[in-house]
């Protein structure tokens, strides 16, 4: 096997010589084959040789989530599709997810940078890997799947849910590392407890947590309650999925696969680049993507940037916790949801009307969304049972949409109080960042 970890330690200035090669093939290919980056590059009247220091990154045009939704579903791949041999998708801003695709050598390159993510917490053909990522459209259960079959450990596709199951497997296949959801692992730690079940008891040695915010606190918690190191690991399906940044055991931020994605963070505002180590947007620009070669592309999510040298030997950048993101968008067990796919659903639905409230809650260790939805008159007339019966439409349509079990109550007309100017859409009751209760 190639050295996969040889670029984590290169030194900066031959890391950035290897990173302003690859932008500039990646920059003229999705000029080449991509019309919406070869209108912006025009429009902005700069070509791929334009690249002349990493520097020049910052005078290429920015790719928003919008201009998926504008091209979906595969507007933005640079390959036809006789090249595409895997489709995942997250959700969008509006009805229609967010669609990406994987040539057979993105899914390469997604294999070797989630391998390196397992090597971060010593991961090898001795491990057993309990994977309760959901499998599916979902980046989470496949992505680490195929890096942990590349770093030659023994997977358990167990996906999420099952709580049972997950406990068994715990218990009796000897699973030494946990990749979940923070909130999830939390509420498996509750369900050993509860089952009289030690953690030390157990051969788990590491465990690989993200996909939605968490803190400090909920890290201590994770440590002492399952036994394990807790590892933060951030990345989105537009990038690649999980795979793009991970902790060393250093622990003191995500070191980021910058040979194959490129990290910025601007001023929201002002979309300039700020300063290392101030908070701003981060932004993603890929080098070695085929399918789906992403221009600066806007996160949403908050966090700082850190290029000095790591402990732990490591020349990559590093990104701190994600502390917020600029848009709606929530994070519910592990699934991103906005405020306008609930509306979206609610439209869908006879008998109500788009009047509504999320409430957002933690219910032991899982989030649980309650929707407060208006009954048109008619039904608020027709008296309970129709009110119910909307409810029940309502809760079915949601789960379609976004795959998560809502608690719908349909109030009776007014009953939602009307704002003047920006509607209060959603109350999280959520401890900010997901530490425990
Ligand atoms: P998806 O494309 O469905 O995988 O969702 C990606 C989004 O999940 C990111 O843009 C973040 O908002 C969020 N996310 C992923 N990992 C983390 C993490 N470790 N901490 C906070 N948010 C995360
Ligand atoms: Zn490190």
């Amino acid at each position: 096997m190639k050295d996969l970890t040889a670029a984590e330690r290169l030194p900066r200035t031959e890391l950035g010589r290897l990173q302003l090669g690859r932008l500039r093939r990646s920059v003229a290919s999705a000029a080449e084959r991509i019309p919406l980056h070869r209108e912006r590059l025009r429009a902005a009247g700069l070509t791929a040789r334009d690249l002349r220091s990493l520097d020049d990154l910052r005078r290429l045009p920015f790719t928003t989530k919008a201009d998926f939704r504008d091209a979906y579903p595969y507007g933005l791949l640079a390959v036809p599709l006789d090249d595409v041999v895997r489709v995942h998708a997250s959700s969008g801003t509006t009805g229609k997810p967010t669609v990406v695709a994987y040539t057979r050598r993105d899914l390469q390159t997604w294999s070797d940078v989630m391998a390196r993510t397992l090597m971060m917490g010593g991961v090898g053909r001795s491990d057993v890997v309990q994977n309760a990522y959901g499998y599916g459209l979902f980046t989470g259960g496949l992505g680490f799947h195929y890096g942990a079959e590349r770093v030659g450990a023994a997977v358990i596709p167990i996906s999420g849910g099952f709580t049972e199951r997950q406990l068994m497997a715990l218990q009796d296949l000897g699973s030494t590392v946990l990749c979940s959801t923070p909130s999830y692992a939390l509420y498996l730690a509750e369900a050993l407890e509860e089952a009289g079940i030690a953690a030390k008891d157990l051969r788990l040695r590491v465990g690989f947590f993200g996909a939605e915010p968490w803190t400090e606190g909920m890290r201590a918690a994770l440590e002492e309650r399952l036994d394990l190191m807790a590892l933060n690991i951030y990345g989105l399906s537009e990038v690649i999925g999980p795979g793009v940044s991970v902790e060393c055991p250093e622990r003191r931020g995500m070191h980021v696969a910058e040979d194959h994605f490129l990290p910025e963070v601007v001023d929201p505002a002002t979309l300039e680049p700020v300063a290392d180590g101030v908070p701003g947007e981060l932004v993603f620009t890929t080098l070695t993507k085929e399918a789906l070669p992403l221009i600066r592309y806007r996160t949403r999510d908050i966090t700082t940037l850190d290029r000095t040298p790591c402990a732990c030997g490591r020349t990559l950048a590093r990104i701190g916790r994600i502390t917020g993101r600029t848009d709606d968008m929530l994070i519910i067990r592990g699934v991103n949801v906005y405020p306008s796919q609930i509306e979206h659903a609610l439209t869908q639905v006879a008998g109500v009307e788009p009047h509504y409230l999320l409430v957002v809650r933690r219910d032991g260790a899982l989030d649980a969304l309650e929707v407060r939805v208006e009954a048109t008159a008619s039904v608020a007339a027709a008296g309970p049972d129709a009110m119910r019966g909307a409810a029940a439409l309502v809760k079915r349509r949601i789960h379609e949409t976004i795959g998560l079990t809502a608690d719908v109550t349909v109030v009776p007309p007014k009953a939602i109080e009307r704002s003047a100017g920006k509607a209060k859409r959603v109350e999280d009751l959520r401890p900010r960042g997901g530490a425990p209760s």
